[in-house]
């Protein structure tokens, strides 16, 4: 069997848990499974690195950014050589680099292209253990990228595609992906599955265990991952395309989105092509967008709400009140006390009246929602910032993920 392993970094942050990683590994490669370990920098280092970047010039280039945070991962990879090779193990260290990783030139959010399999293979065929720097690739002129924040998983996920191995596990500091986050919902369980939709939108809801463009890429080339923790030999969480109906509830998960801002856009001309302009001046200046609300035109006007990242929240005010005149609205008004709520769940698609529950359960808790946006296998809500934990957990026990 040929087996990925992923240790984020709290999994690698000291020697005593290099070497509680390493024996791990060793254990796998001792039953005679073939062992592939990709590695994230130790504990905060990429933090600690773009710091020190940031010390010396606030905005660095990001191929010299890239340049120096690939450190991150080359040291943690080649210490945990050394860590199994002293617990008297064959083992080997790569790079994007020496691996062949290759990626875009999108520096800081660079996508993998292509992985050459072949000096894995023969390492692995020499029976040692391959230990691969995760986050990192290399693009066509041979400079070194990073794949974006967290971006080690996808990497994982990725060897794990192109080496067709037979199980892939992402080990991290929590023991598997939960209904909600257990520290905001103590009620909150880890679930047994999820799948990839399910599993994708919490990640990118702000769940936070999985890169969610790992969760991507593991849909399309069905890659079944474990989420499990570093720590304990719990079972940990599988996510895999369909989730059989007796391990799942109509509602897998609750996720809160604490970095969402509205905006609303009050008495936009109502004629074709105002929706158009006001989302183009948005896009063109890469400000994303999530929930949309139009209101009916009256007296030839119309407003408009929507939701941005916090980190956009200021370009995205300045830049309309800079375009004010040729996008004819009256006036722009930003609202930063809000947070968006989401259910998640593949059993919704089967069951009517999903929405209808979730929004009873606000009205009994007196909770006004600002707007609602939904999917197959989403609902949305975004509500004020205050209510957000009582909401959460209302909603968590109404759909019984509480029991
Ligand atoms: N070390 C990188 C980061 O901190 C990549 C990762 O941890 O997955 O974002
Ligand atoms: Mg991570």
């Amino acid at each position: 069997m040929l087996i990925v392993k992923k240790f984020g970094g709290t999994s690698v942050a000291n020697k005593e848990r290099i070497f509680h990683v390493a024996e791990r590994c060793i254990a796998d490669y001792q039953k005679g499974h073939d062992v592939v370990v990709v590695l994230s920098a130790m504990g905060k280092y990429t933090d600690e690195l773009i710091d020190k970047a940031r010390d010396i010039n606030p905005t660095p280039s990001r191929r010299e950014l890239d340049m120096l945070l690939t450190i991150g991962e080359q040291m943690s990879v080649s210490l945990m050589a050394m860590a199994m090779n002293h617990l008297g193990a064959r083992a080997i260290s790569l790079n994007a680099f020496q691996v062949a990783m290759h990626t875009t030139s999108a520096h800081g959010n660079a996508r993998l292209k292509r992985i050459d399999t072949e000096r894995i293979r023969r390492e692995l065929d020499d029976r040692k253990i391959v230990i691969v720097t995760g986050f990192q690739g290399v693009d066509k002129y041979d400079d070194y990228t990073t794949l974006g924040r967290g971006g080690s998983d996808t990497t994982a996920v990725a060897l794990a595609a192109a080496l067709h191995a037979d199980a892939c596990e992402i080990y991290t500091d929590v023991d598997g992906v939960y209904t909600a986050d257990p520290r905001l919902v103590p009620t909150a369980k880890k679930l047994k599955a999820i799948t990839y939709d399910e599993m994708l939108d919490l990640a990118t809801l702000g769940a936070g265990v999985l890169h969610n463009r790992s969760v991507e890429m593991a849909k399309k080339y069905g890659v079944q991952l474990v989420v499990r923790s570093s720590m304990n030999d719990s079972e940990g969480t599988v996510v895999k395309e369909v989730v059989k109906k007796v391990e799942r509830m109509i509602i897998s998960g609750v996720a809160l989105d604490k970095n969402a801002d509205r905006i609303s856009v009050f008495g936009l001309p109502d004629v074709p092509g105002s929706a158009f302009k006001l989302f183009n001046t948005l896009a063109k200046n890469n400000i994303n967008v999530d929930i949309i609300i139009q209101s009916a035109g009256r007296d030839g006007t119309k407003d408009i709400s929507f939701t941005v990242s916090h980190d956009n929240l200021q370009d995205a005010m300045d830049l309309l009140e800079e375009r004010k005149e040729v996008l004819g609205f009256e006036r722009i008004v930003s609202d930063r006390d809000v947070v968006k709520l989401s259910i998640v769940g593949a059993g919704m698609i089967s069951n009517p009246g999903v929405a209808a529950k979730m929004f009873e359960c606000l009205y009994n808790q007196n909770i006004n929602i600002n707007m609602i946006a939904t999917s197959e296998i989403r609902i949305t809500v975004l509500i004020p910032e205050k209510d957000a934990i009582k909401a959460m957990n209302a909603v968590h026990e109404a759909f019984g993920l509480s029991e």
